[in-house]
């Protein structure tokens, strides 16, 4: 059996800000683009509960924040002083994991299946957590719990703000039910939008939904994948993504785009930067990762286990794959990662073709 949770930070930015400014915690504060006296473009990143109540949430352009609420504190984006405090939690999630995965500035997931012995510890493990990161650094978190990411990502949503809660594999199916496809964690609005047209609005339509009309519209693999997290069921390993055994690239576009022609070339030079390190340290490699970062500074992986294979050929596919099977087509992206991890050195072997 396996136990997983997804830990998330409530309003992440602005708790980073109160931490430094108590004056925020008494008034409604927004993090985000200058507002310019209502003239301002961009958008609301986040915003703390007392902004919420207002109507105010992220992703709401910053005029019209300032139209309901021009007395509101607006405080512009610190992103190195929110990665530094993400450093000092993620370090200590990290103590308490048996695998670690961190998903975005905020977020991290866990695999605690080999050190704790059920649900009832997950809890107690998950309240320990929840202390220590506000005892040592200051910030709330919430933590979902379940038998697969999928849910534990899902159990977080719900557990929001600062609660935990607990979906065990038992009660998924109950859990699921109700839901609209694109609360699954993994299917986008873009794939959302294509299962709507098929007929498959809600989780519980799309868990019996035919595997021969999924296959045609999403190939065989994804569309099987879709129908298993209908069901509850999510594959996906909690993958270590800081291995030092891995060879990496990254790159910031200069204005961020959803072109896929411009995502796609990049994904090619990244690709081709990797090779030159894969073959001068003589190493073959089994799995592939790409890196999302998005214009909001979400930050998702994509990872994917091949033959253990050299192949700049595999490395392009599967990274264009990776992206066009994941990626929230209703965000911009602004900066892209390309990785191969799973090392095996081939020197003085017989090279792998
Ligand atoms: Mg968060």
């Amino acid at each position: 059996m396996r136990i997983i949770m997804l830990i998330d930070m409530d309003y992440f930015y602005v708790a980073c800000e109160e931490l430094r400014n108590s004056e925020i915690k008494s008034r409604p504060a927004i993090v985000g683009s200058d507002p310019k006296g209502g003239q301002g473009r961009g958008v609301v990143m986040t915003c703390n509960y007392m902004a919420r109540e207002f109507g105010i949430h992220s992703g709401m352009p910053i005029s019209m924040a300032y139209r309901i609420k021009p007395d509101a504190l607006y405080l512009p984006l610190d992103y190195d002083y929110y990665e530094s405090v993400s450093k000092k939690i993620m370090e200590r999630i990290k103590g308490f994991a048996g695998r670690f995965e961190q998903v975005s500035i905020d977020e991290a997931f866990i695999d605690v299946s080999d050190k704790l012995h059920g649900y009832a510890e997950a809890e107690e493990c998950a309240k320990r957590i929840r202390n220590e990161v506000l005892g040592t650094v200051g910030i709330k978190c919430s933590i979902g719990i379940g038998p697969n990411k999928l849910i534990a990502k899902m159990a977080c949503e719900k557990a929001k703000p600062n609660g935990i809660k607990i979906v065990k594999e038992n009660e998924v199916r109950e859990f699921l039910s109700g839901s609209k496809v694109d609360e699954l964690y993994g299917i986008g609005a873009k794939t959302a939008e294509r299962l709507k047209k098929l007929g498959y609005a809600t989780v519980d339509e799309l868990s019996k939904a035919s595997n021969m009309a999924l296959a045609d519209e999403f190939g065989v693999s994804f569309g099987a994948e879709i129908k298993a997290f209908a069901n509850g069921i999510d594959g996906r390993e909690v993958t270590e993504n800081y291995d030092v055994k891995s060879i990496g690239r990254e790159f910031t576009f200069e204005k961020d785009t959803e072109s896929g022609e411009e995502i796609r070339s990049a994904i090619g030079r990244l690709s081709s930067e990797v090779m030159k390190d894969v073959a001068k340290n003589q190493v073959s490699f089994k799995t592939i990762t790409i890196k999302l970062r998005y214009y909001d500074f979400t930050e998702h992986l994509h990872s994917r286990s091949v033959k253990v294979t050299n192949s700049v050929d595999t490395l392009i596919q599967t990274a264009e794959e990776l992206y066009s099977e994941n990626a929230d087509r209703s965000k911009k992206i602004r900066k892209i990662g390309v990785r191969v991890s799973g090392l095996i050195s081939y020197k003085g072997q017989k090279r792998i073709a």
